[in-house]
């Protein structure tokens, strides 16, 4: 860890730095986008980790991001503190193979950070239970999302089980 100003060890710095706009178009051109991705299955919060991953591929962080927030509020923080190793890198087909998962994490911060880097809230609201329908609206708001423990989900994962059809 680098040193502060005055000396002492920064505590605060991240240990893996975000990635450059380069960086995310590269890594998230590895992806193979998998039908029944099993790093979907194994995320606590089931976000659609192919279709974050393609967007920001096509250049749309801020989509990406948005895609991310909606399934999961807290998506900006779990980039960072997920235990990934054992949830979406862990599941991720990469490993069948022998190579380097994709670096699921810091795609999600990539693309959260250009979310919060507007400085306005995400557009779209957090899903929930609720149908979405007009029709079918509640006469009162919908309940908040329960907060997911992605460690604890991990304790109750079995193992990777699905197969990547593209692979
Ligand atoms: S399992 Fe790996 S390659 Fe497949 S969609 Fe998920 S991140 Fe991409």
């Amino acid at each position: 860890m680098p040193p502060s100003k005055n000396g002492q060890k920064d505590v605060w710095t991240e240990v893996k730095g975000p990635m450059t706009r380069e960086e995310a178009r590269v890594e998230s051109s590895r992806c193979l986008y998998c039908y029944d991705a099993p790093c979907v299955t194994a995320c606590p919060t089931h976000i659609d980790i192919p279709r974050f991953i393609r967007q920001i591929a096509a250049q749309d962080p801020l989509g990406s991001g948005e895609t991310i927030l909606e399934a999961n509020a807290l998506g900006h923080s779990c980039a960072r503190v997920c235990p990934v190793e054992v949830l979406c890198e862990g599941a991720c087909v990469y490993h069948d193979w022998q190579e380097k998962p994709i670096q699921i994490a810091r795609l999600q911060r990539h693309a959260t950070d250009a979310v919060y880097a507007t400085g306005e809230p995400p557009s779209r609201p957090a899903r929930t239970t609720a149908s979405a329908s007009p029709s079918s609206a509640p006469a009162r708001p919908a309940p908040r999302a329960r907060p997911i423990c992605a460690a604890s989900a991990s304790r109750s994962r079995s193992s990777r089980s699905a197969s990547c059809p593209a692979g």
